[in-house]
């Protein structure tokens, strides 16, 4: 009977959580590293981001890892899109379905609490000890294949910077997110936006301060709550207004206020969202340095060891693009280490890493620039934005498929490849759309009870 073969995995974030199941279910010998209890990352931490799963490529491959354990009350279906000039006057404003497969908004501490949960079932080795990296050397000398998943921090820094495939140095948004409840899962609420009220998110923009998303999350202690994200440009008021966050009292009182000074329609709603008492880690302050590294790196005695999730490709939040690639990576990294039946080493690595990027990867690094508005794509959202103000069932929804199909973006270098989407989307000349913009002049607000 052949060897079982042996991966170590350090960080059991999302990341590392799917991996040490995948690997299991494929019959590996996993052995996992946390610097935190089960209960810690579940009771005593944050959620390292909202981790929602967009689309069906996400969704697909993570059901690969683990099946759908959350039912189907927590899928939401579409967007309503609200933008705002730099003197506070509405620009435009579009509501569509998705045009794929619903997104689904779970508390990322649930999702890998439950992976652990399976991966411990199943016979996986959890070690709940921090790993430094002399011990990280002897772990690497002991298995096939070792991966890191440390996030965003961690052991990150034994992976260089891939250069080429990075494009920022500089974060591009100052976030602040918090968990709430106070509003119901109701056709009712934010009805003045979408018909379909508690089923869109809302992303609401302001030309000169930044983002901010508001939707349902199911909270990892079951409570069916809402997330408020902010994504405040650099130099902006809002990112002097986030840096005052201390906890989920101040995060919230924050997002009052500012939806109170630049977007007053959504007020009478917002001001009913209050926090969740039982949980007082259910908020984030930060920023991301959007950042590839290479995929290979060497602990000092020269052991090969492989980056995964955050700890490879780190994503700007605003396309909702790191769980998802993290599904998608390790979903084709365990199905391609399966069928391997040689060593795991760095040339091995470095060409599932490739085929990841090219595959997925690259498409939600780009994808993630188009929302944060870079330069290399304005005239691209100069033609989306308008269109799904004209078109939204149609040019709206082809937009909010990036989220879901990232790499759809890569086939788009020009203004001219997008209009053609748009037009192939909405069966319309561009032009067409274009000349039927108009830009708002009001928007609706919550009629009074
Ligand atoms: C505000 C925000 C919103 C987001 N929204 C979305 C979204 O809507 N959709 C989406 O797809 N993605 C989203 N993301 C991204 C997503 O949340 C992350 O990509 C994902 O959670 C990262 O998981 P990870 O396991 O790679 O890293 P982490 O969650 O950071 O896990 C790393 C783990 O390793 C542990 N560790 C560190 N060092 C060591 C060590 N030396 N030894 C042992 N353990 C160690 C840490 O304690 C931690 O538990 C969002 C991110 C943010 C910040």
């Amino acid at each position: 009977m052949p060897q079982q073969r042996t991966v170590a995995i350090i960080g059991a974030g999302l990341a590392g959580a799917s991996a040490a199941l995948a690997f299991v279910n494929a019959g590996f010998a996993v052995t996992l590293y946390s610097d935190k209890s089960r209960q810690a990352l579940r009771d005593e931490a944050p959620a390292t981001g909202t981790a929602i799963y967009f689309g069906q490529i996400s969704q697909d491959a993570d059901a690969h890892i683990i099946e759908n354990l959350y039912g189907d009350d927590y899928y939401i279906d579409g967007f309503s899109v609200r933008a705002y000039n730099a003197d506070h006057t509405p620009l435009l404003a579009f509501d569509t379905d998705y045009h794929y497969y619903r997104a689904q908004a779970i508390d990322v501490r649930l999702r890998t609490d439950d992976r652990l949960a399976r991966f411990i079932e199943k016979g996986g080795d959890l070690r709940v000890q921090a790993v430094p990296p002399d011990t990280l050397n002897a772990i690497a000398a002991s298995h096939d294949l070792t991966l890191v998943a440390t996030g965003k921090k961690g052991l990150g820094s034994l992976f260089e910077v891939d250069q080429e495939r990075t494009v920022y140095t500089e974060p591009q948004r100052h976030l602040l997110t918090v968990n709430v409840t106070g509003l119901a899962y109701d056709r009712s609420t934010f009805d003045y936006r979408s018909e379909v009220g508690w089923k869109h998110n809302l992303f609401t923009t302001h030309a000169t301060q930044g983002e901010i998303f508001t939707g349902p999350l199911l909270h990892k202690d079951g409570i069916p709550s809402w997330v408020i994200l902010g994504f405040a440009k650099p130099g902006s008021d809002w990112q002097q207004r986030f840096s005052q966050a201390h906890d989920s009292a101040s995060a919230l009182a924050i997002f009052k206020k500012i939806f109170y000074d630049y977007f007053p329609e959504d007020c009478a709603e917002i001001n009913q969202l209050q926090t969740i008492d039982s949980d007082p880690y259910t908020w984030l302050k930060g920023a991301v340095v959007p950042t590839v590294h290479k995929p290979v790196g060497y602990t000092h005695g020269g052991h090969t060891i492989a980056a995964l999730g955050d700890t490879a490709i780190s994503f700007d939040p605003i396309a909702g693009q790191g769980a998802q690639n993290i599904s998608v990576q390790v979903a084709a990294l365990v199905d391609a280490a399966k069928a391997h039946q040689g060593a795991f080493d760095a040339n091995w690595i470095t060409q599932q890493f490739d085929t990841h990027w090219q595959r997925h990867g690259h498409g939600a690094t780009e994808v993630t620039r188009l929302f944060l508005g870079d330069a290399k794509y304005a005239d691209h959202a100069g033609l989306f934005f308008p269109a799904a103000a004209v078109e939204p069932a149609k040019a709206g929804a082809a937009f909010f498929r990036f989220l879901s199909e990232p790499s759809l973006l890569l086939s788009q270098p020009t203004k001219e490849d997008s209009a053609q989407y748009i037009e192939t989307a909405t069966g319309q000349t561009i032009e067409s759309l274009l000349a039927r913009f108009a830009p708002a002049s009001r928007f609706t607000t919550k009629e009074a009870a």
